[in-house]
């Protein structure tokens, strides 16, 4: 899944962007509200994280132009300690969450879960197509009737983006703009690779390839 960090704060933003990217999140950073809203009209988003306090644009008018348009990205707001008022206008301007600086890493990670989560539509904490089951907390992938399997980070990401979705078909290019941000280095093979490693825990059927078209995991009946 890919994320958008929106923080002006160099030491927060590297710090979010490196805990982001080590829980198998794609993530691309931006500092001020302009660059975030452009970003969100060329990219698809599973999450936005949004600091408030942004000079010129701030994060509420981020929030209030995205809502208007329409996107409904899910959108965790990061505020400060004392700023109260930001955050009740932040929610009501449309931010799903907020989480208050300073932050623990772990209970960031589990809020991006949880407000994926309900855009999915689903409140289940893992991920299923009724045979493949994925913890998105422990990265673990099960197959019904083995043992529970811990995956890579870009093998989760991968899993994940497909498992959001079961019977739907994902294109290479699809694939590779869920599992890697901007400015990192994609191998022409890194999708064949990946999915030859899950395959390989998971068995053969587990990812079925349309040639020309794309992977999917099929919907159990
Ligand atoms: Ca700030």
């Amino acid at each position: 899944m890919r994320v958008l960090v929106v923080e002006d704060d160099r030491m927060i933003g590297e710090a979010m962007s490196l805990a982001l990217r080590d829980a198998a999140f794609a993530v691309d950073w931006v500092r001020d509200g302009a660059s975030a809203l452009d970003a969100l009209e060329t990219q698809h988003y599973g999450a936005v994280l949004l600091d408030l306090g942004l000079p010129e644009i701030d994060g509420v008018s981020v929030i209030r132009t995205l809502r208007r348009g329409g996107d409904k990205v899910p959108v965790l707001a990061v505020t400060a300690r004392d700023a109260v008022s930001d955050r009740i206008e932040g929610l009501d301007a449309g931010a799903d969450d907020y989480i208050v600086k300073p932050f623990d890493m772990a209970e960031l990670l589990a809020r991006i879960r949880a407000v994926s989560r309900r855009k999915d539509g689903d409140a289940s904490p893992v991920l299923s197509n009724g045979r493949i089951h994925l913890d998105p907390a422990s990265h673990e992938a099960r197959v019904e009737g083995a043992e529970a399997i811990r995956l890579s980070a870009r093998e989760f990401a991968l899993l994940r983006a497909l498992l959001v979705r079961p019977g739907t078909i994902l294109s290479r290019s699809e694939l590779e703009e869920r599992i890697y941000g901007w400015g990192e280095e994609v191998e022409s093979n890194a999708v064949d690779f990946l999915i030859h490693g899950l395959r390989r825990k998971l068995g053969q059927d587990a990812i079925r390839n349309i040639r020309g078209a794309g992977w999917l995991v099929d919907r159990a009946p």
